[in-house]
């Protein structure tokens, strides 16, 4: 009996799958992908025997039925997902018929689009005193929003909001920020494909423009929202600077040196 691994792969370029999952998938003997964004890491880094499938127009019940299967005849079967499989990756649903069938699972994490897209901003999501929490969420389609976990509820903290599967919804977006009371000139940032090589586009606007500016760029999927602080904080004069490299401070690595008071 084979073990089952869900691999993330990244955000899009092939480079960006982790060393451990792109072992698992040199050596799997089959691999079931999550359609055309992680199409290119497979077939880069597969074994030509590999037996490979798109998983594109499969319902959950037939991937589980093809992962279990895969699995009683090969040691190792790869599931291939976008970014990190923990996020909006239907997990959960996929590991609890492996569990019932006895199969054993591991999960092999990966770069979310959300780092991605702030890297190829040259974002930071966290910036001292600005704000030190970053919120992962999406506006509600489909799958309804729990209790408490509105955007307007949410933006409230005034924190970073990184902002999936939403590029469709920034009239709503925004509806929602403004009720949280920010500004319709805060800054915004939508990234289109981030790390896709020659596809990447990084679209910069305020809440009041975006939406005008990703229709007019033709972005209308496979991209973030990153609403923040902190955002454009790479031009800011006055900064802040992190307590982790300031020569006063001591932490675990390095004994922090006193300042003299300056006199006059
Ligand atoms: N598990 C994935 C998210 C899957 S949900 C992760 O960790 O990134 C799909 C959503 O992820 C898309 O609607 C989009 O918001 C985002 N996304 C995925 N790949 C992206 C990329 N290369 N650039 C920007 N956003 C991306």
């Amino acid at each position: 009996m084979g073990k089952v691994w869900f691999v993330g792969a990244g955000p899009g370029d092939p480079d960006l799958i982790t060393v451990k999952g792109r072992d698992l998938v040199a050596g799997a003997g089959a691999i079931l992908y999550a359609g055309s964004l992680v199409a290119e890491a497979t077939t880069r880094w597969a074994d030509p025997a590999c037996e490979i499938c798109d998983s594109k127009s499969m319902a959950l019940e037939e991937i589980t039925a093809w992962l279990i299967d895969r699995a009683t005849r090969h040691e190792t079967v790869v599931r291939l997902q976008t970014g990190d499989p923990t996020l909006y990756g239907a997990l959960i649903e996929m590991v609890q018929p492996l569990d019932a069938a006895g199969i054993p699972v591991g999960v092999i994490p990966g770069v979310s689009s959300a780092m991605a897209s702030a890297a190829a901003a040259v974002e930071s999501l966290t910036l001292p005193e600005v704000t030190q929490t970053v919120i992962l969420t999406r506006m509600e389609g489909r799958t309804p929003m729990p209790d408490g976990e509105a955007l307007r509820d949410l933006a409230q903290h005034h924190s970073t909001l990184c902002i999936f599967l939403s590029i469709t919804l920034l009239g709503e977006v925004r509806k929602e920020l403004l009720a949280a009371g920010w500004r319709d000139d805060s800054p915004i940032l939508v990234v289109h494909k981030a790390s896709w090589p020659n596809e990447e586009k990084i679209i910069r606007g305020t809440l009041a423009d975006i939406r005008d500016q990703c229709r007019e760029q033709k972005v209308n999927s496979q991209a973030m929202i990153i609403v923040s602080p902190a955002l454009g904080a790479r031009n800011w004069q006055e900064l802040k600077k992190s307590k982790l490299y300031d020569e006063a401070f001591t932490h675990r690595y390095r004994r922090g040196i006193k300042k003299e008071l300056p006199s006059e």
